[in-house]
């Protein structure tokens, strides 16, 4: 996420904390640097300008030049205007209302609106314990209705009866009745999208913003379009009252020009970002996290709330006394390939640690990546239990069949029971000497 952007700005704040000392012209040239950087990544003109302004009156104002740590009191102020640019504050969908609350959702076809339905319908009903119903009401593409049936069934959440021949308003009545009788929280109303905004999708939209009178009208946006997707919700505001945005795709996002644009353009704020095609890869946006990540300073509050979602407890607290004891052996070692995994994979983990951005590419170098896990999960998978449980009986010959069984190299077998022995021991060592608060407590 933001990769190009975050290496681009983090250069630049880098080689201005680096210097003892700061010139006003310094500042300038730095700053000069910082706006060709978002003008590269996509942001809007007028914001890159205000910001870029901001920051400059920001600096003289703290007379920064003049100060101890003139280079960090520039990153400072460049985070804060940061922050305020993406919104200041974190925006949850608002689900304040009388029951059953509809929640409108609308944007172009293939911008990602199904899945982030299905997505919010399962954020809502597992974290929020709301009774939820989801509707599609594109009745143009045959498939739709039965596509969000489908993601209803994997996200275990109820979707209206298909009923042939009704139009989409209709549906939208339709649905808002069955909520009110069957006692449901929230409505998801799934709208069709279009290749373009046209007139005839715009006048669907008012009629079934008329008629349902949706607590939320969320517009669902590809963050790879830029200032498209900007654009996009202004023409989708003049006619609808927005209430908020989901960008989506923010995954494979580098550059950031519409996550960074959306607030200070439309006035809308980001409300939900999509950050892949599972349906658990949706975060709520929070400009402070955010602007740490593109700042490279990580985002540590993401990656602990992701582990404590992701982790079993009860399984931790096993691990937790394995480690303790010293016994841990390869079936423990899988377990943590397993879990590391779930937390987004060691890309996703490494972009949320402080600096890690940087040295992504030496680590690309280093072929620490989410291939490697699967590997050595492979690897221990091809050993038997008893393998497994006590690794020094691994000889040369048994080395082989593991390495032909797991599609990999005698070598690697070889890293991987190392790596093991090195974490039993030093998980033996800390046990050992700080007894429950050692590394074990970490998993706890
Ligand atoms: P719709 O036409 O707007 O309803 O779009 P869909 O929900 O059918 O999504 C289109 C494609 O985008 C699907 O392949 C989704 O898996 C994918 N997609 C949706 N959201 C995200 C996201 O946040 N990241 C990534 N990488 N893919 C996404």
């Amino acid at each position: 996420m933001f990769d190009s952007l975050q290496e681009r700005l983090s250069g630049i704040l880098d080689t201005l904390t680096r210097r003892g000392a700061l010139t006003e012209a310094d500042v300038s040239a730095a700053l000069r640097e910082v706006r060709r950087a978002l003008l590269e990544a996509d942001v809007a003109l007028d914001v890159v300008r205000d910001f870029v302004e901001t920051v400059r009156e920001r600096a003289v104002g703290a007379n920064v030049v003049k100060s101890v740590t003139p280079g960090q009191m520039v990153v400072k102020i460049v985070h804060d205007t940061l922050v305020e640019t993406l919104g200041s504050d974190a925006r949850p969908i608002d689900l304040n209302a009388a029951p059953p609350v509809a929640i409108m959702m609308v944007g172009l076809q293939g911008s990602g609106k199904t899945t982030t339905t299905a997505k919010i319908a399962k954020r809502l009903t597992e974290r929020g314990r709301s009774k939820v119903l989801m509707a599609s009401l594109d009745t143009r593409r045959p498939a739709a209705q039965e596509q969000l049936k489908i993601l209803g069934e994997q996200v275990s959440v109820d979707t209206l009866p298909i009923v042939a021949g009704q139009s989409p308003v209709q549906i939208a009545q339709r649905a808002m009745q069955a909520a009110r009788l069957g006692g449901y929280d929230v409505v998801l109303l799934d709208t069709a999208g279009r290749q373009f905004v046209d007139e005839a999708l715009m006048a669907e939209m008012v009629e079934i913003e008329k008629a349902t009178d949706p607590h939320e009208v969320l517009l669902v946006a590809d963050a790879l379009t830029g200032q498209d997707a900007v654009n996009l919700a202004r023409a989708f505001d003049e006619r609808l009252s927005l209430t908020g945005i989901v960008l989506t795709r923010l995954d494979g996002d580098g550059r950031g020009g519409a996550a960074l644009s959306m607030r200070a353009v439309t006035g809308k704020p980001i409300k939900l970002a999509g950050v892949g095609e599972k349906l658990d890869e949706l975060e709520e946006f929070h400009p402070e996290r955010i602007a740490n990540r593109i700042l490279g300073m990580g985002d540590i509050v993401s990656l602990v709330e992701k582990a404590a979602e992701s982790i079993d407890a009860e399984q931790a607290q096993k691990m937790a006394e394995k480690m303790r004891k010293g016994a841990f052996d390869l079936d423990d070692l899988a377990e943590q390939l397993k879990q590391m995994e779930k937390i987004g994979g060691m890309q996703g983990v490494l972009g949320m640690l402080p600096g890690m951005g940087k040295m992504k590419k030496q680590l690309e170098g280093a072929n620490l990546d989410d291939r490697v896990i699967k590997r050595q999960a492979a690897i221990i998978s091809s050993m038997t239990r008893q393998e497994r449980r006590k690794p020094e009986i691994l000889k040369a010959s048994r080395k082989k069949r593991i390495a032909a069984g797991s599609g990999t190299r005698v070598e690697e077998v070889n890293k991987l029971l190392k790596m093991h022995r090195q974490m039993a021991d030093m998980m033996k060592a800390m046990g050992g000497k700080k007894g429950k608060r050692g590394l074990g407590a970490l998993f706890g």
